[in-house]
């Protein structure tokens, strides 16, 4: 039996229970099934003379060797024959520095399954026909970045009655379309069924801010929400805190914050994390996550920033077991207010500053050195 199968279709989530070395022997199974596919993996783990079998307890995941983002932007690297992948997402960026991602049939569907239990939990999942705003870019045949076919994937979890893309597609490019989602959007609210804003929060702060321009204060019907992903650093210049963000979506649209979630994921790791309502991303039992030095990239100690480094083992089609990101995070563990007993990170931001993007950079080259 697929060991998978038991981790990723726990009941509950967040809770690690009697893990009894599930996860890590789940790691180490799929750690040694992508160095069996991809002889350019296991010279990378050759090259650090790191071997699967190592991995015994938790302690030992932070040995396997992280592959970092960069690597996938520069590299394409599969563990299976290409025709085995089902489906394939690219990072934003542009052409030639994108992470290229394929999922093969039984990773796409521990993952579907996954995602619904974790999902189901935070009240995503419906059977109400709901209306959608979708804060960012319509599905197209000239674009395959992976953050659209996550925003069109998020508009699946509860029936759609309609559509409206605040970028549309024009056949060859994309346009703004502020006019086409304000009429969508009191068309929406003269109906009974719920409103569901899916997209980048960037997009959504600007989609408030111009209804509180125009004086517009909204009561959507119950049961609507704000379900947002893909980080604030599209802001910059316009920099706006939680708190006042969660104030004008509840003017605005009549959504309170309960119901406005955000996500964390990548399209290197593909999980999802929701950040509570203290701030914290929880980590559920189906991966786990190594903060390491930005230098040395060695794991640090709780409460020390550094950067983020995911742990799964969902993936059978690309050696995404360990994937260090270039955002710099911390690790807690210390009681939540929310409630939730599983560990968290809390993010700090990305690694703009040339010498971490030097340091990534200079990993992926180490990793595909022999
Ligand atoms: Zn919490």
């Amino acid at each position: 039996m697929d060991i998978r199968r038991k981790l990723f279709l726990k009941r509950d989530p967040y809770s690690r229970g009697k893990d009894e070395g599930l996860f890590v022997r789940a790691v180490r199974e799929q750690v040694k099934r992508n160095a069996a596919g991809s002889p350019e993996y296991a010279a990378i783990l050759a090259s650090r003379s790191f071997s699967p079998d190592e991995l015994v307890s938790e302690e030992d995941l932070g040995r396997l060797p992280p592959l970092p983002t960069l690597f996938f932007k520069r590299n394409r690297i599969f563990s299976v024959p290409e025709k085995k992948l089902v489906v394939k997402a690219f990072s934003s960026g542009t052409k030639g520095a994108r992470s290229e991602v394929g999922l093969d049939l039984s990773s796409l569907l521990y993952g579907i399954m996954m995602m619904f239990r974790l999902f189901s939990l935070h009240g995503v999942i419906s059977p109400i026909p709901t209306n959608y705003i979708v804060v960012g870019y319509e599905p197209s045949k000239h674009s395959d970045m992976g953050a659209i076919k996550t925003a069109y994937g998020t508009t699946k979890f509860a029936p759609a009655l309609h559509r409206e893309y605040a970028l549309r597609d024009t056949g060859t490019g994309y346009e703004l379309n502020p006019d086409g989602v304000f009429r969508a959007l009191m068309r929406y609210s003269r109906q009974p069924f719920p409103v569901r804003f899916v997209g980048f929060p960037a997009y959504m702060y600007f989609l408030a801010k111009s209804l509180k321009e125009k004086g517009i204060s909204l009561k959507l019907p119950k049961r609507s929400m704000v379900l947002l992903g893909g980080g604030w650093k599209q802001f910059s210049g316009e920099e706006i805190d939680r708190g006042s963000f969660h104030k004008l979506i509840e003017e605005t649209l009549g959504i309170k914050k309960e119901r406005c979630l955000e996500f964390f994921s990548a399209v290197e790791h593909p999980h999802a994390y929701v950040r509570c309502p203290s701030g914290h991303f929880h980590i559920p039992s189906y991966t786990r996550v190594i903060i390491r030095d930005a230098d040395t990239l060695e794991p640090v100690p709780e409460g020390t920033p550094g950067l983020l480094n995911f742990i799964t083992p969902l993936v059978s089609s690309m050696p995404l077991a360990s994937v260090l990101t270039d955002d710099i995070a911390v690790y807690g563990t210390s009681p939540c207010p929310c409630g939730n007993k599983a560990p968290y990170f809390d993010l700090l931001g990305r690694a703009g500053v040339g010498g971490i993007k030097t340091c990534a950079a200079s990993a992926a080259e180490m990793a595909v050195k022999k």
